[in-house]
């Protein structure tokens, strides 16, 4: 029944469903958890004097006179009210006049419900809803949904009402008893009923609370049950001698302390007998990659093989050429989906026979026949760009090797505990010595004269800097026009430099020639759409020129600015924006006080309202609807400790636990739907 469509409902045409669709609503399963956006409180009602500013309310009023208007060069009349509540008098407009005029009668009272301008002892309302006021209904708390192009609230209000009316004998709750009993929620069809049509304040309080519950129960339910599908313990210890040691100590630099205390721990998990399963979290620049390539390099000295993925091409060649320059006596292939078929080919079967020892790539290392000889580690850098999914098909290629992944988007706390509650998370806090913090800088229009003398003044002195143009328009032509643009007048105005353009329309090889360019400093200023990867290093770009700065959240925005700041030289990060809404404001003021990625991000999930956090879509996760995981994170810890009580029942063989696990199970494949 979830999975009927809208289409056998009364009223709902072809037309109508595509409508529905444009907003996510095609089935009465999605319907029913179109949750309104909020609610009219229209239970109390007030007389005009005791209306204030902004609120709107309900009045009933007695319709003295109706009158009509015309409008100039207007499509309708305007339809005027005189009505008075028995205090007041006052005025109501109605826009769409022959359509409620026979709707109002003269003499009769009505409900209305609007805001309420006061002036003097008369009032005015411009297009209240109404009713007449025999209709009692008409007072109570109504939801508003999610609008669009076509459809009225009031259609809205009347297909959620069909369709609960229609599922009402089967709605079943989702829950175990078990679970309901220790959570003391609100039955589900109870809180479906009151989160639509709240039948008092305490009620849809209680309602929010159980559903916001529920979604963060199957999320994290979820995400523990497909790791563990995946993650087995037990394996043979790795050794680690004074081979890796030695490594260390000819290094170009010398650990940072935050390096060398996350270096230890990954010994230990790699002497432990089980499979590591770690996260690390450090801000860009804090040298995460020289971890991966030790963790890789006691794979080797333990006769196993080793994957390092990157999201990008650019990124695993980068990665590659780092490699090599350390460690040369290594056998190391670089895999991606560029280059000749019978190169991979080749490349292939010395993977397979151990010839080659360490892989670099992408995505393309993940494909079935890249077979290893034996896998002992496999390492995701810039993990929040692979999903889940993918993560775990990488740890398929051999008996659970030894996983370590690479975030250089600090995650808040609470995400981090449901995205990777089943592992250990290791944090590089430190920047190697000598990096000074970057300064940031708000640009407003008038100012931007300046910022061009003060950058040409780093040109001069050898420095580069990036300037970031955002995607702005719907169309893709018209960004790259703006892009152009931008490239032609830095052209003009910096004649004594080079100026280089990238962007998201250029073949690879263009791309990847305009990036060689600006790391070898044949280019000083680098024009570029947001194509420019994480992770990708100069160190002698310093300039930072974020363009509409309102355009980009502020982890992006902070995964920017990490582009500069990487080496002795102070950086600088210039955000230009002509408006800034109050968030984008916010979002300014939070990077111009900190350049802390841990800072930036709880800040980040904090401006973010339910549904919109970031990075769930990117794991193959659903969006959640109600739940905040900024403002939840109570109700996060709660799950958790239900779910591993639901567990431990699980283990024990409880014939509820038992039944539920298993269609939690047989549900995994459709919501993970890579
Ligand atoms: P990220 O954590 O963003 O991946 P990288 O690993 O790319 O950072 O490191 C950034 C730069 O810092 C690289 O040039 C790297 O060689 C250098 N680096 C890493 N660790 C140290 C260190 N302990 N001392 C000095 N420089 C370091
Ligand atoms: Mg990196």
């Amino acid at each position: 029944m979830y999975r009927q469509p809208l289409t056998a409902l009364k009223g709902v045409g072809e037309k109508k469903a595509a409508k529905l669709k444009r907003i996510g609503l095609e089935t009465f399963g999605d319907v029913l958890t179109d949750y309104p956006r909020r609610y009219m409180d229209r239970r109390v009602v007030k007389h005009a004097s005791e209306f204030d500013g902004d609120t709107p309310g309900v009045i009933k009023a007695k319709v003295v006179r109706k009158r009509k208007k015309v409008l100039q060069k207007s499509k309708g009349d305007l339809l005027i009210l005189d009505v008075t509540d028995g205090f007041y008098t006052g005025e109501i407009l109605f826009f769409s006049a022959k359509f409620l005029d026979h709707q109002i009668e003269e003499g009769e009272s009505y409900f209305f419900y609007g805001k309420l301008e006061k002036n003097g002892p008369s009032f005015k309302m411009v297009q209240p809803d109404f009713a007449i006021s025999s209709d009692a209904s008409f007072l109570r708390i109504i939801p508003v949904y999610n609008a669009t192009l076509g459809i009225t609230q009031n259609e809205l209000i009347g297909l959620h009402k069909q369709v609960l009316t229609a599922l009402k004998d089967e709605i079943i709750d989702p829950l175990p008893e078990m679970i309901r009993h220790m959570g003391r929620l609100m039955p589900y069809e109870q809180a479906v009923f009151e989160i639509h049509f709240p039948t008092s304040e305490v009620g849809y309080k209680a309602a929010k609370q159980r559903l916001v519950y529920d979604e963060l129960f199957f999320l994290q339910m979820r995400l523990i049950l497909l790791k563990r599908n995946y993650h087995k313990p037990n394996r043979k210890p790795f050794e680690i001698d004074d081979r890796i040691q030695i490594r260390i100590d000819t290094l170009p630099f010398k650990l940072t302390q935050a390096q060398r205390a996350v270096m230890d721990t990954i010994f230990e998990d790699f002497k432990s007998g089980f499979s590591m399963n770690r996260l690390i979290q450090g801000d860009v620049g804090s040298g995460k990659t020289i971890i991966a390539f030790l963790a890789l390099m006691c794979a080797v000295f333990n006769d196993k093989q080793g994957i390092l993925l990157a999201p990008t091409t650019l990124l695993a060649e980068q990665h590659y050429e780092n490699f090599m320059k350390m460690f040369p006596d290594v056998p190391c292939a670089l895999l991606t989906s560029h280059g000749k078929a019978s190169d991979k080919r080749l490349l292939k079967q010395q993977i397979e026979s151990h010839e080659v020892k360490i892989v670099i790539g992408t995505h393309a290392v993940l494909q079935e026949d890249v077979k290893f000889d034996a896998l002992g580690v496999v390492i995701t850098d810039e993990q929040h760009r692979f999903g889940i999914r993918q993560r775990l098909t990488a740890l398929q290629k051999s008996e659970n090797p030894h996983a370590l992944i690479m975030s250089a988007t600090p995650i808040p706390r609470t995400l981090s505990l449901i995205l990777y509650g089943d592992m250990d998370i290791s944090i590089i806090d430190e920047m190697p010595a000598g990096r000074k913090p970057i300064k940031t800088h708000f640009v407003k229009p008038s100012k931007v004269d300046e910022m061009h003398e003060f950058i040409e003044s780093k040109l001069v002195e050898g420095r580069q800097a990036y300037v970031i143009c955002p995607l702005i328009e719907a169309s893709e032509t018209l960004d790259l026009n703006a892009a152009q643009t931008l490239y032609e007048t830095l052209c003009q105005r910096f004649q004594h430099h080079t100026v280089g353009l990238i962007h998201g329309k250029m073949s690879a090889q263009n791309k990847e020639d305009a990036m060689q360019a600006f790391k070898q400093g044949k280019t000083q200023l680098l024009v570029s759409t947001t194509v420019i990867e994480v992770g990708i290093h100069v160190s002698n770009a310093t300039m930072m020129v974020i363009m509409n700065t309102e355009r980009f959240g502020l982890s992006q925005l902070h995964q920017l600015r990490g582009r500069v700041g990487r080496g002795d030289e102070q950086s600088y990060c210039f955000l230009l924006s002509d408006k800034l809404s109050k968030t984008a404001k916010m979002r300014v003021e939070t990077l111009v006080a900190s350049n802390n990625g841990f800072e930036v991000a709880e800040k980040d999930l904090e401006l973010r309202g339910p549904g919109e956090v970031f990075g769930l879509r990117q794991h193959g996760i659903p969006e959640l609807k109600l739940a905040n995981l900024s403002k939840h994170k109570a109700v996060i810890g709660t799950v958790q400790k239900h779910i591993k009580n639901l567990l431990e029942e699980f283990q024990l063989g409880h014939p509820e636990a038992v039944t539920f696990i298993k269609s939690q199970q047989i549900d995994l494949e459709k919501w993970f739907t890579l």
